[in-house]
């Protein structure tokens, strides 16, 4: 198993800012744990880097201490990777915006993923939370509440690990495997986005988009897949307005050029010959 001690950190606070392993130059961090300077942002309890060759870099409390940080979900490097991606993207993608990793929010009680603050924008305080892990429905709706009723405006990005097609064809619509977390999304209006950090079905950091047909609550529903890299995507803020948001067109990726295959009866899309490549790549679809 890949899970890691829930109390590892990717995040310290320093005596005049905060630091973020995969976002500050690591040895800066080296230097200010070696001087005993970073505790938790949390509890405030001293902690250190641990930097080992096998463990993946992380911020540890001293032995014996006790950290009373809500914890959200189980720390795996899928979730850990996805953390870092989403805020290097957003660093990108929003220059002046301040970009946080596991950022406790006191007005709710929350600890978010990823928080970004705006100063001066419509959307002032945007959460992006990337779930790998299960959710029930009712969890979901709760938190997703939560961060509405302090204003904060809250995105999700499930694990690619998620993203389970039952089946697919070529210029056909996708059936998708869901639990209850992708099926109370779909009811809620919420864009179903899948950042598929290690390549696990689309290639390393693509995000994609499920779009249902109909039924949004079937437990398998059909519908389309768009996708693109994470680094090639402005950062979707018309989607922050969910369930009332207009739905703005995806954009899809244009590996290939739009052409016919055998037996598909017609043209199919460039997104979805890419995506047809993929899935046949990976499950040997035929
Ligand atoms: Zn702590
Ligand atoms: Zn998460």
């Amino acid at each position: 198993m890949n899970a890691l001690s829930s109390q590892n950190l990717l995040s310290a606070q320093s005596p005049d800012r905060r630091v973020t392993i995969g976002l500050d130059p690591l040895e800066e961090i080296r230097q200010l744990s070696d001087a005993r300077q970073l505790v938790c942002p949390f509890c405030e309890a001293p902690v250190v880097l641990h930097a080992g060759a096998v463990r993946a870099h992380h911020f540890a409390h001293l032995p014996g201490a006790r950290c009373r940080l809500p914890q959200t979900e189980p720390e795996t490097m899928e979730h850990r990777e996805g953390k870092l991606r989403i805020a290097q993207w957003l660093q990108q993608k929003l220059p002046g915006a301040r970009v946080v990793v596991e950022a406790y929010l006191p007005e709710t009680g929350q600890r978010a993923d990823v928080l970004v603050m705006l100063p001066e924008h419509p959307f002032g305080k945007i959460v992006l939370e990337f779930q790998c892990a299960n959710l029930s429905a009712r969890e979901w709706r709760r938190r997703h509440r939560l961060y509405r009723s302090a204003g904060v405006s809250d995105l999700w990005f499930l694990g690619g690990s998620r993203l389970r097609p039952a089946d697919s064809a070529p210029g056909q619509i996708i059936t998708l495997r869901t639990t209850e977390l992708e099926r109370a999304m779909l009811w809620d209006g919420a864009p179903l986005l899948f950042l598929d950090v290690d390549g696990t079905l689309l290639p390393a950091d693509t995000l994609a988009r499920f779009r249902p047909d109909a039924e949004a609550q079937a437990i398998l529903p059909q519908g389309r897949l768009s996708m693109k890299p994470l680094e090639a995507l402005d950062f979707p803020l018309a989607l922050l307005d969910w369930p009332n948001a207009p739905d703005p067109q995806f954009p899809v990726v244009r590996t290939h050029a739009p052409q016919a295959l055998p037996d598909s009866g017609g043209t199919v899309s460039s997104s979805d010959f890419w995506l047809w490549e993929w899935l046949a790549r990976r499950y040997r679809v035929t």
